[in-house]
């Protein structure tokens, strides 16, 4: 782990300092998206939040995580792929949020289709965000899953 976190930073240009290490480990041993407070949590009593703030914005801009709006605005953040660098983020997957356990995944495969715009309309960035039901808790039994039942029903 030490090894992969210091190899991560210099290859984004970026000092290696305690707080960016520890920030990288969490994301590294992360199954899924962050959000700042569990960041946070996850770093203990060692941070401030202002700490993990400008840790995080300074990851985003080398691009080493990329950021994932979800539907409570808040925001979450997510280890990008071995593509982005500063300023070029190659990020162009689908999100997926799980509605039962909350757990923002990459799907990392899974290309965002391109969306033909009218005339005069410039794109910027095109975020495409999937909701349902994770396949952890897909395996759930079907009790611990029911007070989600409406909420998934509506999308069938
Ligand atoms: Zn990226
Ligand atoms: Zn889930
Ligand atoms: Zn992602």
């Amino acid at each position: 782990m030490e090894k992969e976190t210091q190899s991560v930073l210099k290859k984004h240009n970026l000092s290696v300092t305690q707080v960016r290490v520890r920030i990288l480990e969490i994301f590294l041993n992360a199954n899924g998206a962050l959000s700042h407070s569990e960041i946070e949590k996850a770093g203990g009593t060692t941070f401030d939040r202002v700490t993990v703030y400008r840790t995080l914005q300074v990851f985003e801009e080398k691009g080493v995580i990329h950021a994932i709006p979800t539907a409570d605005n808040s925001v979450r953040y997510a280890l990008c792929k071995e593509t982005c660098t500063e300023q070029h983020h190659h990020d162009n997957h689908v999100h997926f949020v799980c509605n039962i356990c909350g757990k923002t995944v990459c799907l990392d495969n899974i290309s965002i289709p391109s969306v033909k715009l009218p005339e005069g309309f410039l794109p910027g960035q095109v975020q495409m965000i999937v909701n349902g039901t994770c396949d952890v808790c897909q395996s759930l039994p079907a009790s611990s899953k029911r007070r989600l039942s409406e909420a998934s029903s509506s999308k069938k």
